[in-house]
């Protein structure tokens, strides 16, 4: 009997698991690996950040996801390197074979020149850091109450976030929303007027990659929202608490963003020259090149041609509908017949500034303001895994709507663990 081939994916993200859904009772064998034993809805992260969501509203088991699915295993590993010409993946819990390997590892924060300071820098690339950014605003209204250090309260309340794309605006909407909404009602003994909301872009517009009108008017809602919005700023240098910008200000601040960029996340182990900028350089097939049996998809796959230069945008529906194409083309190929190659139908971008505006475009039509507010909740709450995921950020979303109340911002930090501390205690039990 033929052996049935092995189709090892790794990364569980918006491509990956798309694609395992689409080999549901089909004859093959799938091995899905991640670092992380769940699957992260990542455009819904900021509100994680600010106290909005709880990281189980954006979150998925990947297990539960795919335990009724008899032909598809999970692991939950590190993919550290693959050997083209073994057919194997080296991983932190030992080598795999695979007949077929799909990379949709995805991207991770760019920090340019900046790489030397990213341990000051808080970002917004996975729920570890949502947390951790959580944790520090909020651990800073509480600081700014105590200051034993005796700082100037607007360094420890101030926020500066780096980078007006997507994740940037989101960001400052929310905190300035938290900010008029949140601070008065739950510290009331803070002087608001110390706290300031500001927002650095390059360009000269905001959400460079949608339309003029999205840009205009994302802008419009921040700054009625009171958000200090600087374009054409570009930070050049972080020191202690200083951001310099490359027109000589400066803004002391305990608390710096850094959204200016993600890059391609790729596996070690490729031909130098398969990988273009930080990305797997695939066919339109999303074949690597020069390999027969490896593919990637979303994020970490760089698809170019002249339309395309810099390949697709790294955004969940190219990663998706490249996931659902390609395991179509790989039953193809095991049924001896041809490929099809990949084509991406773009069917809208949309960003939300705040609570009650959005800025929305589809191919043929471009609207802002309220109701594409209600556009943009409703596509998020329906793109989230799992109706208990679902119904919990409906509620949510729903009583925060209408109270006001982001009532989430509780600071949890990971219990220390000091192995020397414990070697005392069982040594000193042992003496007792
Ligand atoms: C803050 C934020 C907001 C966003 N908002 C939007 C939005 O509003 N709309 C939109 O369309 N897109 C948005 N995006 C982009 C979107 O999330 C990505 O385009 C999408 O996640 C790409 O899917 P992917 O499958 O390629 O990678 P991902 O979804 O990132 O999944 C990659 C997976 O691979 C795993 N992985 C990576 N390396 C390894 C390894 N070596 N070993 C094991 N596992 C590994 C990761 O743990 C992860 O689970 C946003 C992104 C961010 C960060």
């Amino acid at each position: 009997m033929a052996k049935t081939p092995k189709i090892v994916i790794v990364g569980a993200g918006f491509g990956g698991v798309k694609m395992v859904r689409s080999f549901h009772k089909k004859s093959v064998e799938v091995l899905l690996i991640d670092r992380n034993n769940y699957h992260n809805f990542q455009p819904l992260m900021y509100q994680v950040a600010t106290g909005g969501l709880e990281p189980g509203n954006i979150a998925y088991p990947v297990r539960r996801i795919f335990c009724k699915y008899k032909n598809v295993n999970f692991r939950m590993a590190e993919v550290l390197s693959v050997n083209i010409d073994k057919n194997q993946i080296s991983t932190s819990i030992g080598t795999i074979d695979y007949d077929y390997l799909i990379v949709a590892s995805g991207s991770e924060t760019n920090f340019y020149n900046f790489e030397p300071v990213k341990n000051r820098l808080l970002t917004l690339k996975s729920l570890p850091d949502a947390l951790q950014m959580r944790n520090r605003i909020f651990q800073n209204l509480e600081h700014a109450l105590a200051n034993n250090r005796k700082e100037p309260i607007e360094e420890i309340m101030n926020i500066a976030i780096v980078g007006g794309g997507p994740a940037g605006i989101e960001l400052a909407g929310a905190l300035a929303e938290m900010r008029k909404h949140v601070i008065p009602k739950e510290f009331p003994e803070l002087p608001l007027s110390k706290m300031s909301v500001n927002l650095y872009q390059s360009g000269p517009d905001l959400l460079a990659g949608m339309s003029q009108e999205a840009s205009e008017k994302s802008l419009e809602y921040l700054k009625e929202l009171g958000v200090n919005v600087f374009l054409n700023t570009r930070v050049k240098k972080y020191d202690d608490k200083t951001i310099m910008m490359e027109d000589g200000s400066s803004f002391t601040t305990d608390t710096v963003i850094w959204s200016a960029g993600v890059k391609g996340s790729p596996i070690k182990g490729f031909p130098d020259e398969a990988i273009v900028s930080h990305r797997i350089s695939v066919n339109e097939y999303n074949k690597v090149k020069g390999t027969n049996n490896i593919f990637a998809i979303g994020d970490v796959a760089a698809y170019i041609t002249s339309e395309n230069p810099k390949g697709l945008p790294m955004l969940a529906p190219v990663a998706q509908q490249q996931g659902e194409h390609l395991a179509k083309n790989i039953l193809k190929i095991l049924a001896n017949k041809e490929m099809e190659p990949f084509e991406y139908h773009n069917k809208g971008v949309m960003a939300t500034i705040g609570r009650k505006r959005a800025v929305v475009d589809l191919p043929n039509f471009k609207f802002q303001g309220g109701f594409a507010w209600f556009v943009w909740m409703f596509v998020h709450i329906f793109s989230l895994l799992g109706f208990r995921d679902k119904t919990v950020t409906f509620i949510d979303w729903a009583v925060s709507y209408f109270s006001y109340d982001q009532p989430l911002g509780m600071i949890l930090k990971p219990a220390e663990f000091n192995p020397e501390t414990e070697k005392k205690e069982v040594k000193e039990k042992e003496e007792a």
